[in-house]
């Protein structure tokens, strides 16, 4: 099961190694809004899916995807319950 990942700046700095150059991050300026990054946290993008394009995910080689043993990837467009 998924556990939780603390919203830390210990956790923005691993997010930022994978989110950073995640295909999809920049092309879609995720960055631009709101919860900006570290998605699997804090929930999906406050942009509206309309208009965000799937790149790929990088979340599947970071170290918090281990660590907190989190499923599916893809948390910026389908938050931390996953995709239904
Ligand atoms: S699992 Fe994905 S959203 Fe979460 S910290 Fe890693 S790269 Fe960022
Ligand atoms: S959550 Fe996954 S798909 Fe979204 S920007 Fe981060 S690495 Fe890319």
């Amino acid at each position: 099961m998924p556990k939780p990942v603390p919203d830390t700046e210990e956790s923005m700095n691993v997010c930022r190694r994978f989110c950073g150059p995640c295909p999809s991050f920049k092309p879609n300026k995720l960055n631009e809004f709101e919860p900006h990054a570290l998605f699997c946290s804090r929930g999906k993008t406050a942009k509206p899916m309309s208009e965000v394009e799937d790149h790929g995910c990088n979340c599947f080689g970071c170290d918090l995807f281990s660590q907190y043993e989190l499923e599916g990837g893809y948390f910026c467009f389908y938050g931390i319950e996953g995709k239904k």
